[in-house]
């Protein structure tokens, strides 16, 4: 099973891929797991990636590309994956189609979850971190047993960095501008599961499931 997983931040995307990665037995490979090893390793990939990111910049397209082609090269691959966070732009799917069709194989269905911005901005914002042991909470769908204090170390939390609203309206309009049309460009190929991603995550995986197995 060739799957890809698509979402804005903060939709669970990376919740439903690692149930579907032990469903189907298949390797999830998310951009931001693939970027931190390429870092840890010291070649010619690894140190480009690292000035780029020392720079803040965005990682250029090419560069990704060659990071995620180097992974699914890798034997675990073979019989299939699910790939979460890549690809973000039209070019980088344009390249992944390429790579596949090189492989000799293709993405059997792209998984969309689809969950309106102002839902989104709800949930990250009400999320909290333990910075001293780092257990997480949600105000809504976790809340700790005692308001601002961790349940397991008693430290006081604070609100996720990554989740202070500006960071996630950013976050949110590159995803709007630059992701989204991917969308379209998988409906087109005919192999898009768009689904309704604001339901709890069961629910969730079984409308996916339903999906892929149509
Ligand atoms: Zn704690």
């Amino acid at each position: 099973m060739f799957l890809l997983i698509m979402g804005p931040p903060g939709s669970g995307k990376g919740t439903q891929a690692k149930v579907l990665a032990r469903k189907y037995q298949i390797p999830h490979i998310s951009s931001g797991d693939i970027f931190r090893q390429a870092m840890e390793i010291d070649d010619v990939l690894g140190k480009e990636l690292q000035l780029a990111i020392n720079k803040g910049q965005l990682v250029p397209d090419e560069l990704t590309n060659k990071i995620v082609e180097r992974r699914l090269l890798q034997e675990d691959c073979q019989k299939g994956f699910i790939l979460d966070g890549y690809p973000r732009t039209i070019a980088q799917a344009d390249a992944l189609g390429l790579l596949l069709e090189r492989l000799g194989c293709g993405l059997n269905k792209v998984i969309n979850l689809d969950v309106d911005s102002n839902v989104i901005i709800g949930r990250l914002s009400k999320r909290l971190l333990c910075k001293h042991c780092g257990a997480s909470f949600n105000l809504i769908t976790n809340p700790p047993r005692n308001e601002g204090v961790c349940d397991t170390c008693k430290s006081s939390l604070s609100v996720r960095e990554d989740d202070n609203d500006k960071t996630v309206v950013d976050r949110i309009n590159v995803y709007e501008e630059k992701t989204k049309p991917l969308i379209e460009y998988y409906n087109k190929k005919k192999i898009l599961c768009n689904i309704k991603g604001d339901v709890d995550v069961v629910e969730a995986t079984k409308a996916i499931l339903a999906c892929l197995e149509r």
